[in-house]
């Protein structure tokens, strides 16, 4: 699967990402998604993390 936007290649946990924020557009990579959601890049890492320790299952570790 592709960004919607600029056609990078789309991991695991930005597939996710786009499950969480953004599951009526097309799925966007995770500097693409950023933009749209007007938040830093970091911010949706942190956000990675932090589904993660919940135990949400639409993440992984390393990706
Ligand atoms: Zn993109």
């Amino acid at each position: 699967m592709k960004c919607a936007r600029c056609s990078a290649g789309l991991s695991y946990n930005e597939l996710g990402l786009n499950k969480k924020y953004n599951p009526a557009g097309g799925a966007l990579c995770l500097g693409c998604l950023a933009a749209k959601l007007g938040v830093s890049e970091a911010r949706l890492r942190e956000k990675i993390e932090e589904f993660l320790r919940a135990g949400c299952l639409l993440f992984v570790k390393d990706t």
